[in-house]
């Protein structure tokens, strides 16, 4: 397995495919994550663990109905919390964690959202994924979130490493080109969805397989991913 990323030039040769064959930034891709409203990005954020995008969005509605900022979410019950949460899944474990984020914003930020990732990562709940997408749509602030399909066509194709998603959203700062950051998120979880599936990427299609280190790998050992999966030989997790 290679563990060295793509050249600089074919990095970039790489994003300038996706930016061509992708979407990217439309209205319709950006779904709940879309939160003009810093404290309200969070919340979402957090809301979005393990949910889909319809039930993050039902989710977040039914709780900012009932609060606006952290000191009147603090007021309500915890069972008030819950019960319009609920449609997003994990609401015990997330009830939770809004009420520290809520806590520590007063206590430590008098109840601003603050717009650096450091300090945004120092508030309950807020981990690299949420406050890169935090700075993104609530601060206009360009920069790669990466989760679970971004990580996966990263490591894949040699776009960027790392053994977790933090550890890529780091390698991603350092190898992306600048001009893709701010369409770079929507592309590669785009690609990742429509292309690079997890279970059977469409390899044979693929607009980036010249470039791609795993078909290089696959093609050099006359094996495939697809292969794999239907003989039960998974792919190591940090590839997924
Ligand atoms: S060639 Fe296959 S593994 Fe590589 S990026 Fe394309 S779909 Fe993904």
């Amino acid at each position: 397995m290679a563990h060295q990323s793509l050249p600089p030039e074919q990095i970039a040769q790489a994003f300038r495919i996706l930016s061509s064959e992708m979407p990217g930034r439309v209205p319709g891709a950006m779904g709940p994550k879309r939160q003009p409203n810093p404290f309200r990005s969070c919340i979402s954020c957090m809301l979005s663990a393990q949910s889909r995008d319809a039930n993050t969005a039902t989710a977040t509605k039914a709780l900012f109905r009932l609060a606006r900022t952290p000191r009147t979410m603090l007021n309500l019950s915890e069972e008030d919390v819950k019960t319009a949460i609920k449609p997003c899944g994990l609401y015990n474990l997330k009830a939770k964690n809004i009420h520290n984020f809520c806590h520590a914003l007063l206590d430590d930020f008098d109840g601003v959202v603050p717009n650096t990732r450091t300090e945004l990562m120092q508030l309950p709940g807020i981990g690299r994924k949420c406050a890169d997408i935090v700075l993104q749509f609530a601060f206009a602030i360009d920069t790669i979130a990466v989760d679970t399909h971004v990580h996966r066509v990263c490591n894949r194709t040699g776009i960027a490493r790392g053994t977790t998603a933090e550890k890529t959203a780091a390698a991603l700062e350092k190898t992306a080109p600048s001009w893709a950051f701010r369409e770079g998120h929507f592309w590669l979880i785009q690609f990742g969805k429509k292309v690079c599936l997890a279970r059977a990427p469409k390899c044979a299609t693929c607009p980036l397989q010249h470039l791609c280190q795993k078909r290089a790998e696959e093609t050099a050992s006359g094996t495939s991913l697809s292969k794999k999966r239907t003989s039960g030989k998974a792919e190591p997790s940090s590839a997924n």
